[in-house]
């Protein structure tokens, strides 16, 4: 069973979209911003607003150690966010999906997953769609609307920490809906706000970005950081099935894709997370296996294998995708262990909301 709510958030002036959005300043942005005012602040103001933002208020009015008349002068020119949430929905193994509007009337999807022992993890996407179109991905199946900014990344954590009451999140995972690496840019903004120590400061250690193999992002990251946790997701390493299943690969070929991880993981110190999506009677035989295990060998890698979860409607080549069944998950396993490589099986949370990997989609 799962309850909706419908949000009562209103810190929104969707009539004045022309005023800048703090929320996705990195600190030193907003230093310039706030420097660059006909009565320029100083850098100890932006740093009292950056922690403001960073604790989840929504208005000038609250930040207490401002007077008056700078709040006001502030909200003149500026808004502090710019998404609110329209939904939420929650699952009874306590994962909870918030569906966020934009300006633009946009709509995304977060996820806050919550583990045995109440640790939590924020699930943020970076694009709203997706241009890769993966065949197993609801994500993909609904086309390429736009890059998320900065703030839109910055405040899906936020909206999401303002449900979390207890215990802090102290894990994010770049793995809603969108190709973060096909929007690095704003991505890398939002991570500098997020681990700023001044405000959130969640640690790079703690932050897993996800990429369908974005050759030129891997290499991005690699010369220029942030050095954080990287999942690729290979599903196959038949060059040929990877390609039907996921169009990336065309244009990303697996040796380069391979040569990318490794220079990755050389450059960060850091263990490579591979994900394979296991598709029943589609990329679980022997021979894939195998595959796998001759791509994974050489890298310091853990495979994390995710069965299907399912998507209404789904065809490849003119079959209905479907789970694995068990056994012949196991089976897959079992042969990727004995030929050496780590694996983990992804828990399977959020499926009544629609909220575990791959069914990220609004309906509009
Ligand atoms: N675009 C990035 C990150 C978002 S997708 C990427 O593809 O890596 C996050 C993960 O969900 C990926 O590993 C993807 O392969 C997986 N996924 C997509 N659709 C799925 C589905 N229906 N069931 C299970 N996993 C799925
Ligand atoms: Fe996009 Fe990732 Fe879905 Fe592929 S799996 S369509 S890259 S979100």
């Amino acid at each position: 069973m799962e309850s909706v709510t419908t949000a009562s958030w209103k810190c929104l002036k969707k009539s004045e979209p022309e005023k800048k959005v703090l929320s996705g300043l990195p600190l030193n942005e907003l230093i310039d911003e706030l420097k660059s005012l006909p009565a320029p602040l100083p850098p100890f103001r932006a740093k009292q607003i950056f922690k403001w933002i960073s604790r989840g208020i929504t208005s000038f009015e609250e930040m207490t150690d401002l007077d008056k008349s700078l709040r006001e002068n502030l909200d003149s020119r500026f808004s502090v966010r710019s998404s609110e949430v329209s939904a939420r929905l929650e699952d009874p193994d306590g994962t909870v999906k918030l569906q966020i509007s934009l300006l633009d009337e946009s709509k995304i999807e977060a996820v806050l997953l919550s583990d045995a022992e109440d640790r939590k993890t924020a699930c943020i996407s970076t694009q709203a769609g997706c241009p890769v179109g993966c065949v197993f991905c609801k994500t993909g199946s609904l086309g390429f609307s736009r890059n998320l900014n900065s703030a839109e990344i910055v405040e899906q954590f936020l909206h999401l920490k303002a449900l979390s009451t207890g215990t802090n999140i102290s894990n994010i995972v770049i793995m809603g809906m969108g190709e973060p690496l096909l929007n690095l840019a704003e991505l890398r903004r939002a991570l500098a706000v997020l681990s700023d120590a001044e405000g959130l400061g969640i640690s790079r250690r703690r932050v897993t970005v996800s990429t369908s193999g974005v050759i030129s992002g891997i290499r991005d990251l690699t010369d220029n950081g942030p050095h954080i946790r990287l999942a690729c997701s290979l599903t196959s390493a038949r060059q040929d099935l990877r390609n039907r299943l996921m169009p990336i690969g065309e244009t990303n070929p697996l040796p380069l894709l391979k040569k990318a991880l490794t220079a990755y993981q050389q450059k960060s110190g850091q263990r490579i997370t591979l994900e394979a999506v296991l598709l029943g009677g589609v990329n679980t035989t022997p021979a894939d296996a195998a595959a796998m295990i001759d791509f994974a060998r050489s890298l310091d890698a853990v495979i994390n294998l995710i069965p299907w979860n399912p998507v209404e409607g789904m065809i490849f080549e003119g079959k209905p995708l479907r789970e694995p069944s068990r056994a012949e998950a196991e089976t897959f396993a079992s042969l990727l262990e004995k030929g050496g490589l780590k694996v983990t099986r992804r828990y399977r949370k959020g499926r009544g909301v629609a909220g575990a990997c791959g069914q990220l989609g609004v309906v509009p």
